[in-house]
């Protein structure tokens, strides 16, 4: 089979039944890209766009295609260390090299510093059966916050591919979570404290994303974390690529059925509050993560005895 232009292909696009060359590829996974963040207004002229890069194949790619695309506004990118051993230092070495590779100004910053604790001593502090990811997604979601903001920037830009958007979306809807089902993606409310997050991949399947890192020879971080134990979205995971391998399209049309509802749904409105505790912006009087942190008895390093 050759690609439209008459080269050999080296990717076939199921739902598009259609092969693609290595360079008709490369570049219509790099148009879908400036699709998304022109159609969207994801970022403004003079703005300063934070990246945040775990050193997988999502966030490199993102931060490769989006240096591409660098005119009229600024990058800085950075990683969060969860304090994951034989897993994360691995993803910070990658995403250090690419940064430094593309001339971009790069940041560590770690659980341990941020919130006192790390992920590999979870289960001693909460007990066995604890939920790994959901204290993690909480805590990476304040760093996150924290340093975009304190790193001034307007945007802080995330690797969240279509496959992640199709689960988010399926997940909040098979638990009837309307709440979440209809905040997915939205932030969460007005606050001078909140940098906005933008997800630049949300329309490029996961496959298409690996595919280009490869091409695109991104030296990435392809190892699985070891508490990783959130089945929910694994099994959703499962599901959907079966579907989408009997019903190519099936994340598309997921993600493009979820938008095109979004404006129907209650959305949160109003001001966030600052929590009692760091100061972070919260919708209650004290914010998720020290909440959780509490709940764990761990002292955040920047709290007096
Ligand atoms: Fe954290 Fe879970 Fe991701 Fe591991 S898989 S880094 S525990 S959110
Ligand atoms: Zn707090």
């Amino acid at each position: 089979m050759q690609c439209k232009c008459g080269s050999d292909i080296v990717y076939y696009r199921r739902y598009e039944a259609r092969g693609y060359c290595m360079k008709c590829f490369l570049d219509s996974v790099e148009k879908k890209f400036r699709r998304t963040v022109s159609k969207n207004k994801l970022i403004r002229k003079g703005d300063k766009v934070a990246v945040a890069v775990s050193g997988g194949k999502d966030s490199l790619s993102m931060l490769y295609l989006l240096n591409g695309i660098a005119k009229g506004f600024s990058l800085i990118s950075f990683s969060v260390d969860e304090g994951i051993s034989g897993y994360r230092p691995k993803g910070i070495e990658c995403a250090a090299e690419l940064a430094r590779f593309l001339g971009i100004e790069h940041h560590v910053y770690s659980y341990r510093k941020e919130i006192g604790m790390e992920m590999d001593s979870l289960e001693e502090l909460a007990g066995k059966k604890v939920k790994n990811c959901t204290y993690c997604g909480v805590f990476r979601r304040y760093v996150l916050n924290k340093k975009a903001r304190e790193l001034g920037a307007a945007k802080l830009a995330v690797g969240h591919n279509l496959d992640d958007e199709a689960q988010s979306v399926m997940m909040n809807f098979v638990r009837g979570d309307l709440n979440r089902f209809s905040r997915l993606g939205a932030s969460p409310g007005e606050s001078p404290k909140f940098v906005p997050r933008i997800k630049p991949l949300r329309d490029i399947p996961e496959k298409e994303i690996a595919a280009y890192a490869v091409l695109k020879g991104i030296k990435f971080s392809g190892d699985e974390c070891p508490h990783s134990f959130d089945n929910v979205r694994r099994d959703m995971q499962g599901v959907l690529n079966d579907f989408e391998l009997k019903y190519p399209g099936t994340k598309q049309q997921v993600v493009g059925f979820y938008d095109r509802l979004r404006g129907s749904l209650p959305l949160p409105g109003g001001s966030l509050k600052e929590c009692e505790e760091c100061g972070e912006p919260s919708s209650g009087a004290l914010c998720k993560a020290c909440e959780l942190l509490f709940s764990l008895k761990v002292k955040r390093p920047d709290q007096s005895s």
